[in-house]
């Protein structure tokens, strides 16, 4: 059967090829998720319900409303149970990070922002390689038309830093995204990628010429040919193997953290 491909399992390869070998191959089961990946979850939730609220013609959702979903997301799981890496912060730290993320969005979206909604959490199919025989998949956070006619493809942010512009300029998730979208609607004339790095309400565009599109469909392709071509696995220890979910499983990693303070980084992205 063909391997389906998504950014995150590239990403995975190209942060630390062990890791991608535990997890994608070996197939090693995995903790739940870490505190981080949860206030990205339960802030996802909460904007799927505000934006599902306007797709389906009702008027936006208070901000009462709003925090109100976050909350019964958050209280769906015991938070005792989800991991915490940095030294200093608790499970109250990281609720409060999620309720300020939706509260500063909330405040600061505009009505011109919303457009029209055409899918929320939208899969998205893209195939690639010359025959098309590398396939891949993503899931659209919030996909619109933008109040200008552009389609528009929005992704959210909890991470605790914001991107350099080579990050924006260089991001392929949302350019695969594009690939996906222009599969399905041929004659979109264009595509604006908007992130939303909401805990510093914040967000950032970018439209792709059809030139450099093509420059992310090769370059993942050619990522692509060097994960099939693997064969070492090496692993890569670095800082980030403090939130792996194989740290307790890779010696490597074991002796690398047994020599490192723990962290106190920027909470990683979902
Ligand atoms: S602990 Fe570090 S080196 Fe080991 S698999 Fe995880 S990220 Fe890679």
């Amino acid at each position: 059967m063909p391997v389906t491909y998504s950014h995150s399992r590239l990403s995975t390869f190209e942060n630390c090829p062990r890791q991608y070998r535990y997890r994608y191959l070996d197939k090693l089961p995995r903790p739940g998720p870490g505190i981080e990946a949860y206030v990205g979850i339960c802030v996802h939730k909460a904007l799927e319900f505000y934006f599902g609220e306007l797709r389906a013609g009702r008027p936006a959702p208070s901000r009462a409303d709003l925090l109100a979903v976050y909350e019964e997301a958050w209280s769906a799981t015991s938070v005792a149970g989800l991991r915490i890496v940095k030294t200093g912060f608790d499970s109250n730290d990281y609720h409060l990070l999620g309720r300020h993320c939706l509260e500063i969005y909330e405040a600061e979206a505009a009505e011109s922002e919303f457009g029209e909604v055409l899918g929320l959490e939208k899969k998205i199919h893209i195939r690639l390689g010359k025959t098309g025989s590398y396939r891949l998949i993503g899931y659209i956070d919030r996909f619109m038309r933008g109040a200008d006619g552009v389609y528009e493809i929005h992704d959210y942010k909890t991470s605790g830093s914001l991107p350099r512009p080579q990050d924006i300029q260089q991001d392929r998730q949302l350019a695969l995204y594009e690939l996906g979208v222009r599969g399905e609607l041929p004659a979109a004339a264009r595509v604006r990628h908007v992130w939303h790095y909401l805990t510093f309400g914040r967000r950032f565009q970018r439209i792709l010429s059809s030139t450099q599109l093509q420059g992310f469909a090769r370059a993942t392709t050619a990522a692509i040919r060097r994960v099939e071509k693997e064969t070492e696995f090496a692993a890569r220890t670095r800082i980030l193997c403090h939130w792996c979910d194989f740290k307790d499983h890779c010696p490597e990693g074991r002796e690398y953290l047994e020599n490192q303070p723990k962290p106190g980084l920027p909470v990683a992205e979902r």
